[in-house]
């Protein structure tokens, strides 16, 4: 708590109005979780005291707190009702005009997300960053990401009864990886072949940097994990997409060629390969399968929950465990897993 002292919060004039006079979208978009409230950090290191926040998102009151920070510079955070926040995370997270099981499978995963960031962060002051550190918030008015949101409604992904902390990513390029192999201390809710978005052949890349960068080494010790090197001398692969460009390495390769001073990536997909593959969601859904399907494809050792809304208000306050309501077995369609 300490931390959270040393800020100077100001509750804008936006934020009394929400008090007071809280007004919502249709209420379909509303009745869900009322309770919960999502600290969305939506402006960090500002050098100047924000003036242009918008008070309102159609006939929703917005609320804003803006941080001042111990080096002078402001953050904004955002009190976002959960149902718009995954709304509005759908939306920019995933094409809203890809097939609904596909978008629903996105909205499980947002959801089970965040509140594992709202229980690792509930002494903080925001949950969750507004940009790819966490997931991509913009507000929304597109029925179908409401949609999508209403139709999995407290449905979360959980492991030994505790909701987990799901990864996703643009395309896995035909293996994703496991968690705890990429992150340390991630749980690892499976990995999977997928045949799914090795239909695209635009998912190939390669980028080639000079021997320099490496001390002119030409022998490298290179860690797998089925087809993909996860680990390249000293450096997870993701300490080099960080440090190349995760747009240049843009995912983990398949093949590192050292050769005339120069190191050459190459690989399949884009993004970390951990968890849901967008992608081949995109080509599940097409093919018919449901949103169960998917997830039980890409986190195959989830269990699937539906939990009540005041358990997952208890989940966020103290931390009891949600009850299993659903269970994998029981989702599962009849429609088995063949291309
Ligand atoms: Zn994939």
């Amino acid at each position: 708590m300490v931390w959270v002292r040393s800020y100077f919060i100001v509750t804008l004039a936006a934020a009394l109005l929400a008090a007071t006079n809280a007004r919502a979208q249709p209420a379909s978009v509303v009745q869900e979780n009322e309770y919960a409230k999502v600290r969305v950090r939506i402006e960090k290191d500002l050098t100047q005291y924000p003036k242009n926040l918008t008070a309102r998102f159609g006939s929703y009151t917005r609320h804003y707190e803006v941080i001042i920070k111990d080096n002078n510079k402001y953050d904004v955070v955002e009190v976002v009702p959960l149902k718009h926040y995954l709304a509005g995370v759908v939306s920019k997270e995933m094409p809203l005009a890809w097939p609904l099981e596909a978008l629903k499978a996105q909205a499980v995963v947002a959801r089970s997300y965040l509140f594992s960031r709202m229980n690792e962060r509930r002494e903080k002051i925001f949950h969750v960053d507004a940009d790819q550190m966490d997931q991509v918030f913009e507000w929304t008015n597109s029925t179908k990401a409401y949609q999508v949101v209403n139709a999995t409604e407290d449905i979360v992904l959980s492991a030994n009864k505790k909701i987990v902390k799901t990864f996703y990513h643009s395309d896995c390029g035909g293996q994703t990886l496991p968690a705890d192999k990429v992150w340390e201390g991630a749980v690892d809710l499976g990995t999977t072949q997928d045949p799914w978005c090795q239909a695209r052949f635009s998912n190939q890349w390669s980028f080639s940097v000079p021997a320099s960068e490496f001390q002119n080494k030409d022998v490298f010790e290179m860690g797998y994990f089925k087809n993909k090197i996860i680990r390249f001398d000293e450096w997870g692969i993701q300490k080099l997409r960080q440090l190349f460009g995760y747009s240049k390495i843009r995912s983990s390769p398949e093949k590192i060629e050292v050769s005339d001073g120069s190191v050459t990536f190459s690989g399949r997909g884009f993004g970390h390969g951990v968890g849901l593959c967008q992608w081949g969601s995109l080509y599940m859904a097409k093919k018919g399968r449901t949103y169960m399907d998917i997830l039980t494809h890409y986190y195959p050792k989830a269990e699937i929950l539906k939990i009540q809304s005041l358990l997952v208000k208890n989940y966020l306050t103290n931390n009891e465990n949600p009850k299993t309501i659903l269970n994998k077995t029981d989702m599962k369609s009849k429609v088995t897993f063949n291309n």
